[in-house]
């Protein structure tokens, strides 16, 4: 159950607090996109999460951009902010979180992993070592998996608020 449950949770990316990551040590952090930085309906960063991420890396933090999502979408979201980014990533597996680890340049316990799902982003996160913030889905995919998803990520939010 606990690879299931992140370190932190926010109710989103703007309430994170980034000098505390810092003073824990955290160097890197990789950003989930869709759902976390902006709405998967969103193409391009709005102006706040541009400030946000130029705020985190200003704190010392080398940032990384990791999505489970096309390519075309990654790479028009990160035509402005030029930062290291991975598509289709297939979070929760390893093999592109070690790539966003390498891109970063930072151990697994200087990293921190900020996305909206538990079965991709923390778990992903938590496999690897990473510390996790669980934020949440600023604009849900509604697909036929979500209430499949949703039911099974109940019991989990659940003990995360106790
Ligand atoms: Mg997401």
């Amino acid at each position: 159950m606990s690879r299931f449950l992140p370190d932190e949770t926010a109710d989103h990316i703007g309430l994170i607090d980034l000098s505390s990551l810092y003073e824990k040590g955290i160097r890197g952090i990789i950003f989930d996109i869709d759902d976390t930085l902006e709405s998967h309906r969103t193409p391009l960063p709005s102006e706040r999460t541009a400030q946000f991420l130029k705020k985190a890396e200003e704190t010392g933090f080398r940032i990384c951009l990791i999505s489970n999502g096309k390519e075309d979408r990654v790479l028009r979201f990160n035509e402005s902010l030029r930062l290291p980014a991975i598509s289709r990533a297939k979070k929760p597996r390893k093999k592109n979180l070690k790539k966003a680890l390498f891109l970063l340049g930072t151990k697994p316990s200087e990293t921190a992993l900020v996305g909206d799902q538990i079965f991709t982003d923390v778990l992903g996160g938590n496999r690897m070592g990473f510390y996790t913030v669980l934020v949440n889905p600023i604009d849900p995919i509604e697909n036929k998996f979500f209430y499949i998803k949703r039911f099974l990520e109940r019991p989990i939010r659940k003990r995360i608020k106790e």
